[in-house]
C-alpha cells in the first residue's frame, strides 16, 4: 500500500523536512489540539517543569511527528526520535532515556508496536521517572535502579485502542487528529507551492486539497506530482483544469479516492450485497491485510460517509454506491 499515490503512510519518496511547519502558530488545522498544547506548553515553561506525557492519535499523515517536533521546539527542548518496532531490547530504551537533558521531548512513533517487556521498562520511567533494570544472568543477576531525569514521552498511534490499557493512562495529554477540511488543506497546498517554488491558483490549490483525503502527506505528495505534470506541459500557474488533468491521469478521483479505495467499495457491492461483510473477509477478498484495511483505507470512506461500521461488519452507504455508480439497493437509506 506505501506506493499508493493516495496513502497517509509515509513512503521513502517522501521527501517532508523542507514543508514542515517549525512552530504552533505556523501549523495549520487540528484547532483544539493546537489551543490544547498551546496551554499545557506554556503552563510547563512558566513552571519550569517537563510537559505531561502526550500522546497523538489518527490516521498516517496528519501531522503526530511534526507536531511532537514542534512541541519540543516550543518547549525550548531538544529532541529524540524513535519507533515501537526499532527498541528490541530494554537496554535499547535505557540508552535512549539515559541520554535525555532535563525536559527533553523523546518522541516514540508507533508506540502500539513496542514490545511488552519494554512496555513494562516504560511505566515506571514514565510515572517517577526511574528506570528497573535487571542486570546480568542466571544466579548472578541483580536489580539496579536508575533515576532518570524528567522528560516528555510523545507517543504516536493510528488508533488509541491499540495501546494497553496501562500505557494509555500513563499520558496526561492525549490528541486526537483529525482529518483536514479543504479549507485547511488548500492553505496548505498553498504554503507548499511556495516552499516548493512554483505557481499555483487558488482554484487549482482547491482542486488538490479536495482530492488529498484530507491528509496534509497526500496533499504534499500530489501537489509534487502535479508540479511535474505542470513542467513537462509547460503550464504556469497551475491552475484548476491542469491540477484535474494531472490528478485525473494519476487515476485519483474527485473525492482523492485512489483505484485500491474503488476496489474495497466495488467488492462489498458486488460480492456481498452491499454488507454486512466482516473486515477479515474482506480483508481476504482483496488481499490486504486487516491492519491496512482498518488504519489506511477505512478510516477515510467512513469520514466521508461512503461506508459504515456496524456490529456485523463493513456496510456501503448509499453515497458509497453512488460513488461507484450504482443505484442503491431500495433498503439501504443512508
Ligand atoms: P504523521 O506523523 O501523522 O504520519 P507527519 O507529521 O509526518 O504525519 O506529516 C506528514 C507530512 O505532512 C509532512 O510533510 C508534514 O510537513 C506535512 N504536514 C502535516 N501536518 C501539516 C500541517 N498542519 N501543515 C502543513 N503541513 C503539514
Amino acid at each position: 500500500p506505501n506506493d499508493r499515490m493516495v496513502s497517509g503512510e509515509r513512503s521513502a519518496a517522501d521527501v517532508e523536512t523542507h514543508l514542515r511547519p517549525q512552530c504552533l502558530d505556523d501549523f495549520t488545522g487540528q484547532q483544539q489540539v493546537r489551543e490544547n498544547l498551546k496551554i499545557f506548553i506554556t503552563a510547563a515553561r512558566a513552571r519550569g517543569e517537563a510537559l505531561d506525557h502526550t500522546l497523538f492519535y489518527g490516521p498516517p499523515g496528519l501531522g503526530k511527528t511534526t507536531l511532537a517536533q514542534i512541541v519540543a521546539k516550543e518547549l525550548g527542548v531538544g529532541f529524540r526520535a524513535t519507533s515501537g518496532p526499532v527498541i528490541a531490547k530494554a537496554g535499547d530504551l535505557a540508552a535512549l532515556l539515559t541520554n535525555l537533558e532535563p525536559r527533553d521531548v523523546l518522541f516514540i512513533d508507533e508506540i502500539h508496536r513496542l514490545n511488552p517487556a519494554i512496555e513494562e521498562v516504560l511505566y515506571p520511567a514514565m510515572e517517577d521517572f526511574q528506570l528497573d533494570l535487571i542486570i546480568g544472568e542466571g544466579p548472578a543477576a541483580r536489580s539496579v535502579r536508575i533515576d532518570l531525569p524528567p522528560f516528555t514521552l510523545v507517543g504516536a498511534t493510528t488508533r488509541s485502542g491499540l495501546l494497553t490499557t496501562p500505557l494509555r493512562e500513563r499520558f496526561g495529554i492525549p490528541c486526537r487528529m483529525q482529518f483536514y477540511t479543504p479549507d485547511e488543506l488548500q492553505s496548505i497546498v498553498v504554503r507548499g507551492a511556495r516552499v516548493l517554488g512554483f505557481a499555483i491558483t487558488a482554484d487549482g490549490a482547491a482542486e488538490v486539497a479536495r482530492r488529498a483525503r484530507g491528509t496534509p502527506r497526500v496533499a504534499g505528495r500530489l501537489l509534487r506530482r502535479v508540479r511535474d505534470f505542470a513542467a513537462v506541459a509547460g503550464k504556469s500557474p497551475v491552475d484548476r483544469a491542469v491540477a484535474d488533468a494531472a490528478l485525473t491521469r494519476l487515476e485519483v478521483d474527485q473525492i482523492g479516492l485512489d483505484a485500491m479505495d474503488r476496489r474495497y467499495l466495488s467488492c462489498i457491492a458486488d460480492n456481498y450485497g452491499g454488507g454486512p461483510v466482516g473486515v477479515d473477509t474482506l480483508a481476504a477478498a482483496l488481499s490486504e491485510s486487516r491492519d491496512t484495511l482498518e488504519e489506511v483505507i477505512e478510516p477515510y470512506l467512513l469520514q466521508q460517509g461512503l461506508i459504515q461500521r456496524t456490529p456485523r461488519g463493513r456496510m456501503l452507504s448509499a453515497a458509497g454506491f453512488k460513488h461507484i455508480g450504482l443505484n442503491p439497493p431500495r433498503e439501504v437509506l443512508v
